[in-house]
């Protein structure tokens, strides 16, 4: 594969570059692979001493200065493709084999035994400094170099990768939604206790039933005194068979999401993705009976324990259902040299208006009702997008590779606009039209 390396500019255009091919998939050096490549230096001692510090990433090449225990002081430049590690040093490496400043410098920056590469693997930016300026935040440090995008460019697709964090996704076409049930009515708070964001804290919404004192003509509840559990029921209370319907789901949720709460880091998040589809039915079963109560909130939950105690006033809020379930689309927009992906969720064909939003709901800050999302795969593109800034960033030269991967697959499965930039006009996306306006228009390929 030929090297996107602009030799001329920083090093000379015969500089020699040793290759060591990446263990696939992934593009990361181990201490391991590295003594296939060198005859590890003998002794306790041997690897003791080594100085290195990362000092610059220009024109594709990162430069890392290597003082070994011999007392040599060089510069390594290391190139990252996709499959491989390109490296040269300031001393020409004369056998055309890995020298030692090589191996002790690699040697010192896998850090806890490996090198992880792909921050610096950014293909069609990295080798151009005005493009990698535009689209990336490089910040430098002597011990390393963090290399990611702008936030106005959110989630930037590479070629042969795809978009961070894309490998959990799956898109396929939507089964059709499951209708529902009904019931009677009466007087008991119920809350849709939630929370935003990715942290530890966060959880799936969960309905609680909340014992509280109604206004003086039963307008609204002005103090909440307990949540109802299964373990801590609210009684002395004649509960309707809505109501009665309603506190069953309760305590079923509250149940899976407490399961899930007892498990930490990376089991929580998998045994969070494997409950939502059961989270979804049973708010699509809850939902209409809630319709049919009159004093419905939603709640801040900043940890899932403090369902546990009193529940806090000021982070109660009025919250109104809407049964309609939004609808997820696609915004393709063409900027000179790249292109944005942007998610719209549309109810009768108006966009929901929000900054940030808990699973499976979105509370729209227009007219204020809360819609339950239509399916689980939705929720997750959308919550993945919103975690990106709610925008994918896609190089030009990268387009046709984009639609093969990723937006040939959105596209059956969801609507997806683009903005003719002739026109002006937003009409559905199409390839050729994409292709014929933009990418054929300037030589592509040569
Ligand atoms: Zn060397």
């Amino acid at each position: 594969m030929a090297k996107k390396i602009k030799l001329g500019t920083i090093l000379p255009a015969d500089t020699f570059f040793y290759t060591i091919p990446f263990d696939p998939p992934g593009q990361r050096v181990t201490r391991e692979m590295l003594a296939q490549h060198f005859p590890e230096p003998k002794g306790r001692r041997a690897h003791m001493g080594i100085h290195t510090e990362y000092k610059a990433f220009k024109s594709g090449l990162i430069s890392v200065e290597v003082k070994a225990p011999d007392d040599s002081k060089n510069m390594l430049f290391l190139h990252v493709g996709i499959t491989e590690l390109d490296v040269a040093c300031t001393c020409g490496m004369p056998e055309g084999k890995l020298c030692y400043h090589g191996y002790m410098g690699l040697y010192s920056i896998a850090w806890q035994h490996y090198l992880e590469l792909d921050r610096f693997y950014w293909p069609g930016i990295s080798a151009d400094d005005s493009l990698r300026n535009k689209f990336l935040i490089t910040d430098i440090h002597k011990d390393w170099i963090s290399v990611k995008p702008k936030p106005l460019y959110g989630n930037i697709f590479k070629s042969a990768i795809g978009f961070k964090g894309d490998q959990h996704l799956s898109i396929k076409e939507a089964a059709s939604i499951a209708n529902v049930v009904s019931g009677g009515k009466e007087a008991i708070a119920y809350c849709l206790a939630y929370n935003v964001g990715n942290q530890s804290n966060s959880h799936l919404p969960v309905l609680m039933s909340c014992l509280g004192i109604t206004s003086k003509r039963d307008k609204e509840v002005v103090s909440f005194k307990q949540f109802g559990r299964r373990d801590k029921p609210i009684t002395n209370i004649a509960y309707t068979p809505n109501q009665q319907q309603l506190n069953d789901i309760s305590f079923q949720q509250y149940e899976i999401v407490k399961r899930i709460n007892s498990s930490s880091g990376e089991g929580k998040k998998h045994e969070m993705v494997e409950a939502k589809q059961a989270m979804l039915t049973l708010w699509e079963q809850v939902i209409p009976l809630l319709l049919k109560e009159k004093y419905n909130y939603r709640y801040y939950t900043y940890w899932l324990k403090y369902l546990k105690y009193k529940p806090r006033k000021t982070d109660m809020r009025d919250c109104k259902y809407s049964l309609e379930r939004p609808v997820l689309s696609f915004l393709l927009k063409f900027h000179q040299d790249h292109f944005s992906l942007t998610a719209i969720v549309l109810v009768n064909g108006n966009a929901l208006k929000f900054d940030y939003k808990p699973h499976l709901f979105v509370f729209d800050d227009i007219t204020g009702l809360c819609y339950l999302m239509a399916t689980v795969q939705d929720d997750n593109l959308l919550m993945w997008m919103l975690s990106n800034n709610r925008r994918l960033t896609v190089m030009k030269e990268h387009f046709i590779e984009f639609h093969d991967t990723f937006l040939a697959k959105l596209n059956t499965c969801y609507m997806v606009s683009f903005t003719d930039p002739i026109s002006k006009k937003t009409v559905p996306y199409s390839f050729e039209l994409v292709t014929d306006q933009i990418i054929k228009q300037d030589d592509y390929g040569n």
